[in-house]
């Protein structure tokens, strides 16, 4: 039979921390800290199984569940000395969620339970506490109302209706704290709410326990279905199958008095990575008062002054579970009347700069090893080194100019500047519009994640580092700003006052997420530290202790990728900042970018219009020089990398334009009629553009295209050469879908080629390969790998044609089908690996069927997405292209990649 609960307690757990699968990561972790001797209340762990099987089985249980959890109930009275239900000495548990990878906030909480209105008359008896009591079961009530009964506000703006009932007491009792409230206030609440939950829902409150307790499961398993964590998941790729486990554990108290008290930490500061204890405390609160931002909590360097021998103690603990998790860790403890109580643990949440940090620092202290520091540090986290921070002169003068209007804590490094929004949902509108905005909220709650996601910061009046706005953004890798108390938000008439001034919905701000401030008025914003030492090369990266960092895991990176990393460019420019990202040649070079530059468009205008070949070859030869000057620019730029240079490939009417105005102009200013150019445009008009007259087709039925292409890279490959530069052009055609189509062009280029040698009387090594970038070019790449010396996918246009979807259109209905999970992630972004990953594993061994040394790479988007990169080192790929500012991310996704393949080859 299978086992649904496991127990843990009293120095021994059935579980263990590997378990995380079937105990979630809350449950695996508290069954691990019990093994190690760390203080944990007893409790028990029903599996994630059982809530695979309740949605299997339209919200049934297994049958044995009932018997296991009654026999866990049973030990955990026996450990405790009370028993739960029992009016004269009960037992109260808290329950909890706990999926296997850790969604703060998303799912729900509820603490004291098993409390009703005899019990609390006898733990009034036993504790001779009745404010204490009364403070618990009022909690109970409400999170039982909300989380169960679905007592919660309707619409955005609606208050809570818990909160108004407290608010109108505390109002009533002329107090502004909840701690300021008697038991007997409190006694009232717990009548107020209930009456409350009965007009709401109809139901009464249960007070039998085991009712609550199942109606409690029941409600944490259903709340992995709620809308906050299906989109939860969605932005963190947590698959919905995973379902969440419960957490039944035996109340400690926080809220017994000014001697308990609960908080939570991060073993190291999760902002910078400096190995500090980083955490916040309140004394008599329970629960998620810390994090709820209700009352800003106290810095855990305060506990040490109040509580010495108990900061002690939890300093210990610190200590002990970063050497055996060899992890930072977030914590949950409470102080029960002097005696420390650990509710949690988990690795926590940290930024990029501080996963950096403490992933070098760990391997210094011989925590890990390089290998697993790398496993440490998401590739896309490196964005936020690369991100902007505020042009220090301007945010000087904006400073000395009065415009620091308000300080709050740094919970999100970076600057970010905005229009102001008050609603997430506001944020989500704007943001569509093209806007940027900042998101200023009172606090944020786990409703507010998509306008988070929206926002280019988040600015909140309450809240300490730990607060859901602080926790989640870190995460997001937003800027982020909490607990600025001056700011007083009127969401009714979307406006706040900061120290008398008011600002309205719209004004700009700018935050700074590593010092606190809020700026008003825009501040232009500055590329990161990174991106000095880099790019504009103005800071000295010996003086750059960030830079160092990157740098450290970046040599590391390239020590374990198989994966070779090019870019795409084709500007010069471009083509250095990717140097110095650390891109190791150009895996695509569009050629028709060039095009459009100054002087250039003018004869490409021409060519196109040309009415017959000799007028079109005048035109090329204009734009012949300027083409070779570009190519020589780049190769230059890239000192003898590879580079990677694609023939003319979109339908030529882009190049055209086509408003009349500027029709008439361009008529005017090449001397013809504007009906001829009306008529061309006309001519070139295509239902389908993107499968019309572009690609190969363009240089086979325009020759001349494509040899002015050659002629302008091999004759700047000549010139480069003899300054004594390396050059290694690679000339890729694209579109291909049959074979003929590349014999075509390959004959061409090489005449071209020989050629150039002779008239330049130079040499110089060169490659004819191709774009596989429909499905038939991938499905005969046998019969092109004969005449192709390399591939390279175009993802672009493979998932188009794959997937029969407009790249140009399709975000209308693409987004919805994420949401539905149609597919897991935009195919554009990451690639389909059931479809177009299936064709392109079948022309990964077509074409080497043909050429077993065949080198192939990737040049589409979806050349720079950890998940993709992983994808094309599975299937052998020898490099991925991506634009320069995702080179860095490219190179640590293909170190890890090739990690995880080491590490699978062992098992
Ligand atoms: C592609 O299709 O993936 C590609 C790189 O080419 P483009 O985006 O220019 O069509
Ligand atoms: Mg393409």
């Amino acid at each position: 039979m299978l086992k649904y609960v496991y127990n843990f307690g009293g120095g021994r757990a059935e579980g263990k921390a590997v378990m995380k699968s079937l105990l979630g990561g809350k449950g695996a972790n508290l069954a691990e800290m019990t093994n190690i001797g760390l203080p944990v209340p007893p409790g028990f762990t029903i599996t994630t199984e059982v809530c695979t099987y309740y949605y299997a089985h339209n919200h049934h249980y297994p049958t044995s569940l009932a018997k296991e959890v009654f026999q866990a109930i049973q030990k955990l009275n026996k450990a405790m000395g009370a028993k739960f239900g029992d009016p004269k000495n009960a037992l109260l548990v808290s329950v909890r969620s706990g999926a296997r990878s850790s969604m703060p906030g998303m799912m729900d909480t509820i603490l004291n339970l098993g409390m009703n209105d005899v019990v609390a008359e006898g733990l009034i008896k036993k504790t001779n506490n009745p404010r204490f009591v009364y403070d618990s079961y009022r909690r109970f009530v409400q999170m039982y109302g909300d989380v169960v009964m679905g007592v919660r506000p309707k619409g955005k703006h609606d208050a809570d209706p818990f909160e108004a009932i407290i608010e109108a007491k505390k109002k009533s009792r002329g107090v502004h704290l909840d701690t300021d409230l008697t038991a007997d206030d409190l006694k009232d609440l717990v009548h107020a709410f209930k009456k409350a939950i009965k007009q709401n829902t109809g139901k009464e409150f249960p007070e039998d326990a085991e009712e609550q307790l199942w109606g409690a499961v029941g409600a944490v398993f259903s709340s992995w279905n709620n809308e906050r964590a299906i989109a939860y998941r969605r932005m963190n790729n947590i698959p919905g199958a995973w379902g969440t486990a419960v957490n039944i554990q035996a109340m400690v108290y926080g809220n017994m008095g000014d001697n308990s008290g609960t908080g939570v930490a991060f073993t190291r500061n999760a902002a910078t990575g400096e190995d500090e204890f980083y955490g916040e405390y309140l004394m008599n609160a329970q629960g998620e008062d810390v994090v709820a931002g209700i009352r800003t909590p106290l810095h855990i360097s305060e506990l040490k002054k109040a509580r010495p021998v108990i900061y002690k103690q939890l300093d210990g603990i610190r200590k002990t579970l970063e050497k055996h998790f060899r992890d930072m860790m977030d914590i949950e403890f409470t102080i029960q009347e002097g005696k420390l109580y650990m509710l949690q643990c988990r690795a926590g949440k940290r930024t990029a700069l501080a996963a950096i940090r403490i992933a070098i620092d760990m391997v210094k202290e011989r925590l890990i090893d390089d290998k697993e520091a790398l496993m440490r540090i998401e590739p896309e986290a490196l964005n936020q080194l690369l991100r902007p921070i505020f042009d220090l002169k301007e945010k000087d003068a904006a400073i000395n100019g009065g415009r620091l209007f308000a300080k709050g804590l740094n919970a999100g490094p970076g600057a970010a500047t905005g229009r102001i929004v008050f609603s997430a949902q506001d944020a989500e509108e704007w943001k569509s519009r093209g806007e940027l905005v900042i998101l200023c909220r009172s606090e944020t709650s786990p409703e507010d994640i998509k306008g988070m996601d929206a926002s280019e910061g988040i600015l909140t009046a309450f809240g300490g580092m730990t607060s859901h706005a602080a926790l989640v953004a870190r995460q997001m890798g937003k800027i982020c700003v909490v607990g600025c108390s001056a700011l007083q938000i009127d969401y009714s008439t979307h406006s706040m006052k900061v120290n008398g001034k008011t600002i309205k919905q719209g004004d700009w701000i700018s935050i700074d997420g590593s010092t606190g401030e809020v700026m008003e008025g825009k501040i232009p914003t500055r590329p990161s530290e990174v991106m000095e030492v880099l790019i504009s090369k103005t800071v000295d990266p010996k003086k750059a202790p960030i830079y160092q960092s990157f740098a450290k895991i970046m040599q590391w990176s390239d020590k374990y990728r198989r994966l070779r990393i090019r870019t795409n460019a084709d500007q010069p420019d471009q083509a250095s900042n990717a140097v110095a990202f650390g891109a190791e040649g150009i895996g695509l070079c569009r050629t028709e970018h060039m095009f459009f530059g100054e002087g250039k468009i003018g004869p490409m205008r021409e060519m196109i219009l040309a009415d017959d070949v000799d007028q079109r070859k005048t035109a090329l030869a204009k734009l012949l020089p300027f083409q070779r000057e570009d190519f020589e620019g780049i190769f230059r730029a890239m000192n003898g990398c590879p580079v990677t240079i694609r023939t003319i490939d979109p339908p030529l009417h882009e190049f055209l334009p086509h408003d009349i105005e500027t029709q008439q102009q361009l008529a005017q200013s090449m001397g013809i009629k504007f009906e001829k150019v009306q008529r061309r445009v006309e001519e070139l008009h295509e239902f389908n553009p993107m499968l019309g007259f572009r690609g190969c087709r363009l240089g086979i039925i325009y020759p001349e295209i494509t040899e002015m292409q050659s002629r302008a890279i091999f004759e700047a490959a000549a010139n480069v050469i003899k300054e004594g530069i390396p050059v290694h052009p690679e000339i890729m055609i694209p579109l291909v879908g049959n074979v003929k189509e590349l014999e075509h062009q390959e004959k061409l280029v090489r005449r071209v080629a020989d050629e150039v040698m002779k008239e330049k009387k130079a040499k110089f090594p060169y490659l004819v390969g191709t774009m596989i970038e429909v499905p038939r070019g991938a499905l005969t790449a046998d019969e092109i790998a004969h005449v192709a010396e390399f591939f390279s996918f175009g993802t672009n246009d493979l998932t188009q044609t794959t997937l029969g979807v407009s790249r140009d259109d399709s975000a209308r209905y693409l987004i919805p089908y994420v949401e539905k999970d149609i597919y897991l992630k935009d195919p554009f972004e990451a690639i389909d690996q059931n479809g177009v990953g299936a064709l392109m594993k079948i022309a990964v061994e077509k074409g080497r069927s043909t050429k077993p040394r065949l080198k192939i790479g990737i040049c589409g988007e979806h050349g720079g997405e950890p998940s993709s990169v992983e994808f094309c080192h599975r299937i052998g790929l020898d490099y991925v292209s991506c634009s320069p500012f995702r080179v860095p991310i490219a190179r640590l996704a293909a170190a890890r990649a090739a990690l995880k393949d080491l590490k699978a080859k062992k098992k």
